[in-house]
Formats: structure tokens, C-alpha cells, sequence
């Protein structure tokens, strides 16, 4: 009896869980599988036998696929975040017993797994929240995982989870990242430092095509060859890949028939808002996120152009530019503007592991995003180093590596966002890396100015750079 049960189980069988189940079958262990619509079921088991008959075996209703598992049982759960989740885990908790564990594959908040893994420790269940990315390709050949929680549920799946993840040159992609809602936390972080990377990618995009005059061939060209050097990371890849493809229904490439309005679920909001809770400056992150809400606005913005036409709105003509020299220098710009921003996220991370003694192991996440997750690039290999070097290291830029490139580049870094500027074309995520390396590279900040104005409107004192205490003045009687 228990030689035919499987290993493991995984409910919920959309794009993700689907490709995920086939994952852990291709890899020798005995799968269940179970949704709440029976079709996706029958699917699944289509897709098992197509691929030479993969130990995945289909499962109508919660108390048959739970049963079907052998214990201690692992069930993931891979559905839509928040209610569905719960009521996924209603049907089955039914049918668990003390020692199973429950791990949710979904892109959640982390204070849902935390309560959850709270409700699930009363009646003897572990609880993991494992952040999972890579998208289908990823799920089906190889995510980064993240999980967090029960340290036992996490034991009990390791094998599957370091043969399932994407594998490295220093290993899978998959550490257990620490306890409570860690995972998603982290999971929801990676997603913000995503916003960013694909916003500064559109803004190198833009200032190539419109201040550089590039076509869509050019394009192409340019970011394969940045693939080939430090930016080598997927979504270059898939940016280089992109340009290349033809509209279909028409002439020309597909990319300039989108209409450029961005959608999003909810993560790159919860990472600003993180940032915000713990006082940690993320600004390119922010802006990342700005974007897209200033997309979502396509009328607004296109009765803004005309009527700011009308007003008379000129910008200077935009000078002749060296072509070879712009494209050396907006890649430049983006790799420092990219450091920004993982810098950013980097220490959203620290604050929040402090906030809720997680003891985050910053090199060893930088490792595990080096394959297999949506952000992977090879640079994640030096972030890791520059933390194994320190691990309190306050902030990227000011690892010795690092703060030789950002010099390296600030001159380039200047040039094009000072030609966007002048050429009217916005480029709010490199402005908030350079903005962001500006403020946190001086001694000394007009932040005098601000204190001195708080206590003279609101006698909120001051400290002084040479003597200790708080001091209050009577400014408008000094004046
Ligand atoms: P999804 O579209 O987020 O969710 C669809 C799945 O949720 C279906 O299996 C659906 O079952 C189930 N579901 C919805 N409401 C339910 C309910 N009330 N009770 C039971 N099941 C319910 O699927 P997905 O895109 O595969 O994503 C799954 C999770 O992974 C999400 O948290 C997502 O954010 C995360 N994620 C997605 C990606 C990606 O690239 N798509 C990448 C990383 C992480 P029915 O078939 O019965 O409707």
C-alpha cells in the first residue's frame, strides 16, 4: 500500500502548478495532484503522459488526493493568493494529520502565512510560504525558490526542492530563508527589485529610440550584445528578443503596436509600502511603480500632450549624438542605476529581518536569484560576494567592488540622464538611482535647512555638528 503512495502532493493546477507538478514527476518522485476545476485535473494527467508518462497521478476530490500522499504529508498549494488560499486549505486540512505540512507556492502576503502557519501549529500542521519564481518556463524547468516557516517542513521536501529548483554553479536555487512569512517576503522583494529592472530597461529603451534615433533591428542587436557583458541577465535576454518579432497583423514589430499601458498585481505596491513602514529609502523601486500608474493614465496623458502643445511647450531639438558613444553610455548608466536599485531592495530586506529577527542571509538570497527567477543576471554573483566579504555591509555602493564601478560610471550615469533631461524624455528610474547615490554619497545634506525650519515652526529642536543635546531657538526673535 504505502510503495504506491506519492511523495508529494500540489493543489491548485493553473499555469504555475501545472508546470510545477510536472517539474517534481520528471524528477522521479511520485506526484499527486489535485484542482478544485476537474478539467485542469484531466489536463494535467494529459500533459504527464505526453512527456513519456510522468509519475503524476490526478485526483477529483481533496479527501482522495490527500489520502493518496504518504506521510508525513506535503501538500502545496499553488492558487490564487488570499481567500482562495484559505478556502484551499479548509478542504484540505480536513484530511491532513499532525505532522503534515502545508506549503503555499503562491505569491502571498507574508502576514496571511503567518497567520495561517499560527492556525496550522494549533492542530499540529507545519506551515511553509515558499515564493516561487521563474514564471512557467521557470516552474517547468527549474524556479528559484524561496521558502520560509517550519525549518521540519522545509526538512521534508528538501530533496525534491534541490532537485526541482534551477541549478547554478554553486548549487540549486533554493535555501530555506528563514521563519514566519520569510518566504513571501522575500519572494515579494525580489518582485519589487523586478519592478525596477524592467522599468530602467524601458527607460534605456526610450532614450536609445528617441534621443538615439535606433531602430527596433538596432535595438535588438544592442541588447544581445549586452547580454554578452556585465548586464547578462534574463531580461535583457528577452528584451533583445522582443525587438525581433514581427507584428503579425501588420507591418513592422509587434513592440510599437502595445498599447503602453502597464497592469500589476499587487507585490511592487506592498514592496513601496514596506519601504515606507521600515523608513527605508527605495526610491527607484517607487518610481518603478509611479510608472505604472502614470501608464495606466494613456487619455489623461494624451489630452495632456495636446494641450501642453498648445501652451507652446518646446523642448531644445535634440542634439546630435554620438550613436556609439550613447549606447556605451546607457549601459552604463543602467548597470549603476541597476546596482541602486538592488541596493534599495537589499536593504528592505536587512530592515525587515531586524524588524522581525529573520537573521536573512543577504549573499545567500543574492545566490539563489541567480538562476531560474525572473531578476536572474550574472551580477547577482558579485552581489553575493560583496555580502560574503561583509555581511553587515551597509549598502552596496560602498562595497569596495562596487563603489569602483559606480565611479567608473558616473560620468556616463551623468551624460544620459542629462541629455534625457534637456531632450524632455523622463527617465524617473535612473533619476532615482543617481538621486539615491548623490544623497547617500554626501557628508553632509541640506538637511540643516529642514531641521532649523521644523524647530522654528514647531520647536521640534535640533542637535548640532559640535556640541551634543538637543537645542531649541527663538528664531523669529533672532530674525
Ligand atoms: P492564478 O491565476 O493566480 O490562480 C488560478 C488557480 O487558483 C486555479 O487553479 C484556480 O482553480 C485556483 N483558485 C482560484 N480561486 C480558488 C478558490 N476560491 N478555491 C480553490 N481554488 C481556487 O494561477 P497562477 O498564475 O498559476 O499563479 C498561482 C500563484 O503563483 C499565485 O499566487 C501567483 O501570484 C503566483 N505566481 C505566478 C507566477 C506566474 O508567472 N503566473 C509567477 C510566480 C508566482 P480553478 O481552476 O478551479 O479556477
Amino acid at each position: 500500500e504505502a510503495a504506491s503512495l506519492s511523495r508529494i502532493g500540489l493543489a491548485g493546477l493553473a499555469v504555475m502548478g501545472q508546470n510545477l507538478a510536472l517539474n517534481v514527476a520528471d524528477k522521479g518522485f511520485p506526484i499527486s495532484v489535485y484542482n478544485r476545476t476537474a478539467s485542469k485535473v484531466d489536463e494535467t494527467v494529459a500533459r504527464a503522459a505526453d512527456e513519456g508518462g510522468l509519475p503524476l497521478f490526478g485526483h477529483y476530490s481533496p479527501r482522495e488526493f490527500v489520502l493518496s500522499i504518504a506521510r508525513p504529508r506535503s501538500v502545496v498549494i499553488l492558487v490564487k493568493a488570499g481567500a482562495p488560499v484559505d478556502q484551499t486549505i479548509v478542504a484540505l486540512s480536513e484530511h491532513l494529520e499532525p505532522g503534515d505540512a502545508i506549503v503555499d507556492g503562491g505569491n502571498e502576503w507574508y502576514e496571511n502565512t503567518e497567520r495561517r502557519a499560527l492556525e496550522a501549529e494549533a492542530r499540529g500542521l507545519l506551515y511553509l510560504g515558499m515564493g516561487v519564481s521563474g514564471g512557467e518556463e521557470g516552474a517547468r524547468r527549474g524556479p528559484s525558490l524561496m521558502p520560509g516557516g517550519s525549518h521540519q517542513a522545509y526538512l521534508n521536501i528538501q530533496d525534491i526542492l534541490t532537485r526541482v529548483a534551477a541549478q547554478v554553479d554553486d548549487g540549486p536555487c533554493v535555501t530555506f530563508v528563514g521563519p514566519g512569512g520569510a518566504g513571501n517576503f522575500v519572494k515579494m522583494v525580489h518582485n519589487g527589485i523586478e519592478y525596477g529592472d524592467m522599468q530602467l530597461i524601458s527607460e534605456a529603451y526610450d532614450v536609445l529610440r528617441t534621443v538615439g534615433g535606433l531602430s527596433n533591428q538596432e535595438l535588438a542587436e544592442i541588447f544581445a550584445d549586452w547580454n554578452r557583458g556585465e548586464l547578462e541577465s534574463f531580461l535583457i535576454e528577452i528584451t533583445a528578443d522582443i525587438f525581433r518579432v514581427k507584428d503579425e497583423h501588420g507591418d513592422g514589430e509587434l513592440v510599437d503596436k502595445i498599447l503602453d499601458k502597464t497592469g500589476m498585481k499587487g507585490t511592487g505596491k506592498w514592496t513601496v509600502q514596506q519601504a515606507a513602514e521600515l523608513s527605508v529609502a527605495a526610491p527607484t523601486i517607487a518610481a518603478s511603480l509611479d510608472c505604472r500608474y502614470l501608464s495606466g493614465l494613456k487619455e489623461e496623458r494624451e489630452s495632456a500632450a495636446r494641450v501642453l502643445d498648445q501652451a507652446g511647450i518646446v523642448l531644445a531639438p535634440i542634439r546630435n549624438v554620438d550613436k556609439k558613444q550613447l549606447i556605451d553610455d546607457v549601459r552604463q548608466a543602467l548597470y549603476a542605476s541597476k546596482i541602486c536599485s538592488y541596493a534599495q531592495g537589499m536593504n528592505l530586506l536587512r530592515a525587515k529581518s531586524e524588524e522581525k529577527g529573520w537573521d536573512l542571509n543577504l549573499g545567500e538570497l543574492a545566490r539563489i536569484w541567480k538562476g531560474g527567477c525572473i531578476i536572474r543576471a550574472r551580477f547577482l554573483d558579485r552581489i553575493k560576494r560583496a555580502y560574503e566579504r561583509s555581511r553587515g555591509l551597509a549598502n552596496l555602493v560602498v562595497d569596495p567592488e562596487f563603489a569602483r564601478e559606480m565611479v567608473q560610471r558616473q560620468g556616463a550615469w551623468r551624460r544620459v540622464v542629462g541629455l534625457a533631461i534637456e531632450a524632455g524624455i523622463s527617465t524617473p528610474g535612473m533619476c532615482a538611482s543617481l538621486a539615491y547615490f548623490d544623497t547617500y554619497r554626501r557628508a553632509r545634506l541640506p538637511a540643516n535647512l529642514v531641521q532649523a525650519q521644523r524647530d522654528l515652526f514647531g520647536a521640534h529642536t535640533y542637535e548640532r555638528v559640535d556640541r551634543p543635546g538637543a537645542f531649541h531657538t527663538e528664531w523669529t526673535k533672532l530674525a
